[in-house]
């Protein structure tokens, strides 16, 4: 298996809901997002996939999109206040949590056709979020088990969507 991964540094604020710690009030991050793309083979050129081309789908889309934007709960009473400021913000259906930035990127990524197999949010230098295809790539393309379709067990859902969230902090020495 080849994997290639693309860094890239981008700029955001947010806050969280329903949260006790600091991260209630508004603050931001320089935050470091790793894209990571696999595949069992190379392309003509040798190539899981040109760098190039994640810099000019991923990463100006993440220009466009995240960074230096105010990502926002849908439900932020802040929200708003700053659309009517003009402020630029970014509104999410969940909290805007490392782990739900991972994973909007890891969907833009995927919908865009890069065969993604993880990303990784570094929200400071000792925190990291990791939304990763799980299983492997290649069995994702696996349909759906008869049998678990009949016992009514598999939702189209969970069958489209089988990734998972993975969170790991690993804290300063
Ligand atoms: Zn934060």
């Amino acid at each position: 298996m080849y994997a290639v991964t693309r860094v890239i540094h981008f700029c955001y604020g947010h806050r969280l809901l329903n949260y006790a710690g600091k991260c209630r009030y508004l603050h931001g991050h320089n935050g470091t997002v790793e894209i990571e793309l696999g595949s069992e083979r190379l392309d003509q050129r040798g190539m899981v996939r040109d760098f190039n081309e994640i810099k000019e789908t991923i990463q100006a889309w993440l220009d466009r999109e995240l960074d230096h934007k105010m990502l926002l709960n849908r439900k932020d009473p802040a929200l708003p206040l700053l659309q009517q400021l003009g402020e630029p913000v970014f509104v999410m259906d969940t909290n805007p949590t490392a782990e739900a930035v991972a994973r909007l990127i890891f969907t833009y990524t995927a919908s865009q056709g890069f065969p993604v197999t993880a990303v990784r949010l570094w929200e400071t230098d000792h925190s990291v979020a990791t939304y990763r295809a799980s299983p492997a790539p290649s069995a994702r393309r696996t349909r759906t088990p008869a049998r678990a379709l009949r016992r009514g067990r598999a939702s189209t859902r969970l069958s489209r969507r089988p990734e998972r969230a993975v969170r790991s902090i690993s804290t300063a020495a």
